[in-house]
């Protein structure tokens, strides 16, 4: 028998980032190969400690290291130009030692290869430095990949100046099964313009991670979207990566999920419940916080709602004077929750989602309708798929104070849960997406091709 290959997985520092890979490594570990999972000094603090205690013993299946990210513990991860900053001086070096020291004890170690977030690409130039293989994981909207690989002939085009904006009032068309980018539809939007710099610096990132990688999985699903597919070369997708057959409990989360809301769930009539979940980064102002609680209020449905610190921007969420009391039958907060599970249930009839991409992908595959909720990134161009392209949701809009008011909160729960045609278009993605994973399915394929290249 071959010997036992290894391989080191290494995550951007983010929730969505952390969750979504831990899943991809329990898969790759189910499959006999050893894996090495790095995350910063300051992130595998947070995910041990929301670790629930029986999932000790599984712990050995995958072996959880960390190094520092070259910040003190106090300072601010929030800056997101400090933070990368400090990764990428000082984070090459401490995984390249780690690389080392992981060899030095053992020589017949099998490193076959080094697994990278794309949004870590560093991770794969320490690789190819050291002559290991370099994998890199996308985990956005493969869309948003295939219009960076763009960015250099838009620009020289004319198409669009070097900061990523566009330089005539029109849309981007790639191909014409994908959706068409308007200005705020970019990865890089935003409407501070030196923060729009930073954005755009990443997609030059991205170009350069993308030269290093001899492969890029992808979290998602061939039938999903052919066209990208095609428009990114060295793609593999192997979507939806999914917890619910691996261990459950050992999710790489920040912050312990909070089960109770399950069994809130299962006392709730069949697709009754709106849940709410605006990821991790979205942050709400306290009016938007207001309306938001009111619309669900004013819905009368029964409703889950995440509130995470992020969302209030690290303070205590504060909600319409008497809403507690008067949510008290109808809905229930938590500050995290098993996501996967939550959309599984069969109480859920619907989904409030800011479209990150992890939170789209899982929702399509448990067959449920969004009303979406974008908040920066690609979760705009996410949000045109949902809609326009696999018609499986609505989206809210703003008012003209750039507010989505309780009225229109309510308006679009009530249309959108009362829309069969909807309804009917996700339960029927559901199905092409179980089927890509399902053994002979187009990402079952993929996966086991890539679990045979990693073993000889
Ligand atoms: N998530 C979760 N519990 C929650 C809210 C979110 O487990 O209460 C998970 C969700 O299942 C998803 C991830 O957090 O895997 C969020 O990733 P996504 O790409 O959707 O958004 P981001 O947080 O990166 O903006």
């Amino acid at each position: 028998m071959a010997r036992q290959p290894h391989v080191i997985v290494i995550p951007h520092a983010a929730q969505g980032h952390v969750a979504p890979l831990m899943k991809l490594s329990l898969q790759i570990a189910a499959h006999g190969v050893k894996v090495t999972f790095v995350n910063t000094e300051f992130i595998h603090e947070k995910v041990m400690a929301s670790l629930p205690a029986k999932v000790e013993e599984e712990k050995r299946l995958i072996s959880l290291v960390s190094i520092p990210d070259g910040l003190e513990p106090e300072d601010d991860r929030q800056d997101f130009v400090k933070l990368t900053e400090s990764i990428l001086r000082v984070m090459p070096g401490n995984l390249r030692n780690l690389i080392e020291n992981i060899k030095r004890s053992d020589v017949d170690e099998q490193i076959v290869c080094v697994i990278a977030d794309m949004a870590a690409g560093w991770a794969l130039e320490v690789a190819n430095e050291m002559g290991i293989k370099r994998v890199a994981v996308l985990l956005s909207g493969p869309a948003s990949m295939a219009l960076a690989l763009h960015v250099p002939q838009l620009i020289d085009a004319g198409i669009i100046d070097t900061d990523g904006t566009l330089i005539k009032d029109e849309s981007i068309i790639l191909s014409e099964d994908i959706p068409a980018w308007r200005s705020s539809d970019f990865s890089w939007s935003c409407s501070d313009p030196v923060m729009q710099k930073v954005l755009f610096v990443y997609v030059s990132t991205a170009l350069k991670t993308f030269k290093f990688a001899d492969q890029l999985l992808c979290n998602t699903f061939y039938e999903l979207d052919s066209s990208v597919m095609k428009l990114i070369p060295k793609a593999i997708p192997i979507g939806p990566f999914l917890a619910s057959n691996h261990i459950e409990a050992f999710a790489g989360n920040f912050c312990p999920e909070d089960s109770t809301c399950l069994s809130w769930l299962d006392k709730q009539p069949a697709g009754s419940v709106v849940y709410v979940a605006l990821g991790s980064t979205t942050i709400l102002n306290p009016q938007q916080v207001d309306e938001l609680a009111l619309g669900l209020e004013l819905t009368g449905i029964p409703f889950l709602w995440v509130i995470s610190s992020n969302l209030t921007n690290g303070s205590t969420a504060k909600f319409p004077e008497g809403f507690i009391d008067r949510v008290a039958d109808l809905g229930k907060i938590v500050e995290w929750a098993p996501q996967e599970k939550v959309l599984a249930h069969p109480s859920v009839a619907c989904f409030v989602s800011h479209c990150g991409w992890n939170s789209t992908l899982e929702g399509l595959t448990m067959g449920k309708p969004f009303l979406c909720w974008p908040y920066f990134a690609d979760q705009f161009h996410n949000r045109s798929y949902i809609c326009d392209v696999w018609k499986i949701g609505l989206a809210v809009d703003k008012d003209e104070n750039g507010i989505i008011t309780r009225n229109e909160m309510s308006t679009k729960i009530k249309t959108l849960i009362s829309s069969d045609g909807i309804k009917a278009n996700a339960l029927q993605l559901k199905e092409v997406a179980r089927k890509s994973v399902n053994e002979g399915g187009s990402s079952f394929k993929n996966f086991t091709s890539f679990i045979e290249l990693i073993w000889h």
